[in-house]
Formats: C-alpha cells, structure tokens, sequence
C-alpha cells in the first residue's frame, strides 16, 4: 500500500497523539515473504515497523522516519490445535479471540482457552498481545501474555529466522528468549508464529460488588483482599465519578453517594467459592461498605462485565476525547496514589476519572480534554508526566500493561538508571546494531526523531 489517502489510517494507533505517515505498508502472508522483504528494507537501510491490529495505545507501531510498516494481519492462520497437549500454534496476525473460539470447536476444546484477555481482544493480534506482553481483565490470576507463551518463530533484522523455546512447553535452554521476546514491542525482530498454552476455563464463579462512601476505604478493601491470601480472577474498581456515570448510563440503581465501587470475581471448584466469598464480603463489610451484592448466575456476571467493559464508551457522553494513563503501583498506596491524581487533576485544571485493575495495582486515570485544542493535549501531556512520575516515586512501574512505545519513552531515564539503560541498548545493539527495526521506540535512541505534537484522540480500554 503506497497510495497517500490509503496510508492515512496507518498514521498512528490508538494513541493518536503520536502520528507520522509511513513510506508504504506491507502485508506479507507468510515467514518466507517477510524474509524478503526485510532483506530488501536492509539493502535500502529503511526503518523497519512491526504492526498487527494497531490497538496500541503508546504510539509503538508508528512508522517515524519514513520507515515501512511489515503488518501481520495476513499472516492469520491458526496452525495446530492439540488439545491432548493443551498448546495451539497460530500465526502472529491471528487475532486474540479468534484463537479461543476456535479451540471451542475442536472435539474437547470447549473446556479450554487462551487465557490473555485485554479488553481489545476482538481485534488485537496474538503477535502484538505477545510483542506488548498484554494484560487484561484477568490476568490478575492468570498472568500476562508472556506466562502463555511457549515458543516463538521470528524474523530477526538480518532477515534470519529463529525458533525460540518449544511447541509443547517441555523446554530447558540457557537463555528464556520468548521471555526477552515478550514485550520486546517489536524493537528486536518480527515475530511470525507462536506457540501458546491453552488453559481450561473456570467453570464456577462468584461475583461480588462492593459499594463504598469512601473512595479509601475501597482501596484500602482491594489491598486487604489480596494481603489475606485471596486471589481473585479479577478485581476492578471505579471512583465516584466513574460510578455516577456508569450509573447514569447504564440505569445499575447505585446510590448517588457512592465514592468507591469494587467488581471482584473469585473462580475455582464449585464446593470452595463460598466460603471464599463470604470471606471477601467479610472483608468488604470490615471496611465500611454501603452495600454488598453477591451472585453465582452467569446472566448477572455476563451484565455486571458488559457494564465494565462499556463504562469507556459513556464517557463520550460527557467529553469529547479522553486519555487513559497506565502504571502499576503497590496496592497498599492504591488510596495515596488515588488522592495525588486528583490533587494533579486540580493543578492543571482537569477532570480525571478512574476505573482500574485494582488487584494488580493496575491504575489507568481517564484525562478528559478536546483534542482540537493543542493547549489542551499540551496541558493533558504535562499532567499525565505528572501522574506517571508519581507512581514511579511510590514504587511503581511507568507501564502496566500498554508498554512504553513512544508516549513514555522519555521517562524510562526515570525509571531505569543509566547502566540499566546502557544494558537495554546492549540487548537491541546485539540484536540489531543498525537500529533497522523500530527505533526509537521503547529503548531511548537518537537513530529516529520523534515528535509528539499533533492533536488527536486516545482511545482508551
Ligand atoms: C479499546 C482498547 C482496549 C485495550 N485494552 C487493553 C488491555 O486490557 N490490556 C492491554 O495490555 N492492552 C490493551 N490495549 C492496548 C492494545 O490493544 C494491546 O497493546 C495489544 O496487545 C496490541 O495488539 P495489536 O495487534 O493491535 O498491536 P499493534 O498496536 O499493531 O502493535 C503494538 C506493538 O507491538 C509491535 N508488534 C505488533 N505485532 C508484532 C509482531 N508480529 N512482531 C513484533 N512486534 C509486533 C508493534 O511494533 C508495536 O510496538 C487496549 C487498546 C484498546 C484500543
């Protein structure tokens, strides 16, 4: 694809604030094909950017530099399902629930499923959720990406391919090169097929929603549960104004005084949940909640996630872009943490709502703004530097799960002292001396020149 208005829509991905035309986009079918095609962008030393569905949200699979986007969508096979050994094979485009659907035709399959689960899982490729290492709703039990990745084939810069780890997880090698591979945010190679772990799917649950006066007290609920050996599938939590929204949406009949909601989901054997549950509402109660609902029937679940997973889509009701930051935090500062956004908010003159993956100190504030202001995407730029500087200071990390692309490659200095940073280009120089594949993406770079100006909508999760 070479035509301009065609090459629009590979200008940037969700986040729309960084944005530079490609020089062209490819669509390969195949390993051999992007082969050729990397050799050849070698020949012409032309900057090689990895994409699959472009749901990033930090900028990665932006083509800076007049580079050439090599995109998987193609490349959407699903290999090899082996129920017997619980492990599938599939292409990198492939995408996200396009795999489990699958598996749940095959005889024995419905019991089992690929367990990552970020919220764009309907249109995001294994082979991004693999090069972000993407969380989810529940990885909070399951884990991320990287814990379901068995092995990998990849095209590395040279135009190579290398198969790292094994099909059926049964692998000892010096290095665990899919873990180096994970989240790498296609700055080391392409990565053309996976091997994944199948897992089976849960078959009983408890949902639990708790109701808070006090935007604390949920937080302080949310770190007890967890420090008390609990460990729900999922544990999601909304501030005041998330909930008065939703709420005003959705029509869920929760009291306007709510500051605090908590959405926690517990999953085993049938006999066990119970028991567990009761111990969580106990905690809930301990920590002054209004109200606690509890349910076993899959229809109120299947409406409480809905709900979730809407709330995005509401806040269109009330600003016309938003901005959704992500860093991880210790639990126990969940409540600090919290007080400081809001205390950022005020400072820039902002409206931040929060809705978040509680249990794994998953913060994602919501930035409110007009993206046909620039002073507007300036000011929100500014606060969200802010909010992620702080989260670094109380412990935390500059992602938790969207990665660093180029929206927060400036503050991995931040974070990381120089010699760690030094490692970091150590890891990308052996891989790819030339900086042919992505650079200036993830590890700081002075190959590619990155301008984050243009004025755009962040689409969050
Ligand atoms: C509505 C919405 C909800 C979201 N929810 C979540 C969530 O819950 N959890 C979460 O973690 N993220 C979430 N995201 C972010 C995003 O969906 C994930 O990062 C996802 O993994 C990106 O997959 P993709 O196929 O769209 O990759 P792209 O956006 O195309 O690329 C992402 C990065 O991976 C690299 N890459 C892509 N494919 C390859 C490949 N084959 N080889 C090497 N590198 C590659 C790109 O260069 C880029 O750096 C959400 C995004 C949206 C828009």
């Amino acid at each position: 694809m070479t035509d301009s208005s065609e090459l629009f829509v590979y200008d940037c991905d969700g986040f729309t604030v960084a944005r530079a035309r490609p020089a062209a986009v490819l669509f390969p079918v195949s390993t051999d094909e992007i082969v050729k095609i990397v050799r050849v962008l070698n020949d012409a030393d032309i900057q090689i950017v990895p994409r699959g569905s472009g749901t990033g949200l930090t900028g990665g699979c932006v083509a800076y530099d007049n580079g050439v986007v090599i995109s998987t969508v193609k490349m959407s096979k699903i290999l090899s399902i082996d129920i017997e050994n619980r492990v599938a094979h599939v292409q990198a485009g492939v995408r996200n629930t396009s795999l489990s659907d699958a598996v749940a035709q095959v005889p024995g399959g419905a019991a089992f499923h690929f367990a990552p689960d970020p919220s764009s899982q309907r249109a995001s490729t294994i082979g991004g959720n693999a090069a972000t290492n993407a969380g989810g709703i529940h990885v909070l039990k399951d884990f991320v990406t990287s814990s379901h990745v068995l092995g990998m084939e990849m095209v590395m810069p040279d135009g190579s391919i290398v198969n790292l780890g094994a099909r059926n997880g049964a692998y000892e090698a010096p290095f665990d090169l899919p873990g180096l591979f994970c989240g790498s945010e296609g700055t080391l190679g392409i990565i053309t097929s996976i091997w994944v772990r199948l897992i089976p799917k849960p078959t009983s649950f408890r949902t639990i929603v708790g109701l808070f006066a006090s935007r604390d007290d949920a937080c302080d609920t949310v770190s007890e549960v967890i420090a008390r050996g609990h460990l729900p599938s999922a544990m999601e939590m909304m501030d005041g104004q998330m909930v008065k929204l939703v709420n005003d949406t959705f029509k869920l009949g929760f009291p306007p005084e709510t500051d605090g909601l908590i959405l926690c989901e517990i999953d085993g054997i049938e006999d066990l949940l119970d028991a567990q549950m009761l111990d969580i509402v106990a905690i809930f109660n301990a920590h002054h909640a209004m109200g606690v609902k509890t349910s076993s029937s899959p229809e109120e679940r299947a409406k409480l996630w809905k709900a979730r997973k809407a709330s995005f889509g509401a806040i269109g009701k009330i600003s016309p872009s938003y901005c959704t930051q992500d860093a991880c935090v210790p639990r126990s500062m969940l409540r600090q943490v919290l007080k400081h956004v809001a205390q950022i908010g005020d400072k820039y003159g902002l409206t931040i709502n929060n809705i978040f993956h509680a249990g794994d100190g998953n913060v994602h504030p919501i930035f409110l703004y007009d993206d046909r202001d620039p002073a507007q995407v300036d000011n929100v730029m500014a606060a969200a530097e802010e909010v992620l500087m702080y989260c670094i200071d109380v412990g935390g990390t500059l992602t938790g799960e969207h990665g660093v692309g180029v929206e927060k490659i400036k503050l991995m200095p931040y974070l990381f002292d120089s010699d760690t940073i030094r490692q970091f280009q150590r890891i990308k120089e052996s891989l790819d001396p030339h900086e042919r594949i992505n650079a200036g993406k993830l590890i700081p770079s002075d190959r590619v020149k990155i301008e984050l100006s243009s004025p755009g909508r962040h689409v969050p999760q």
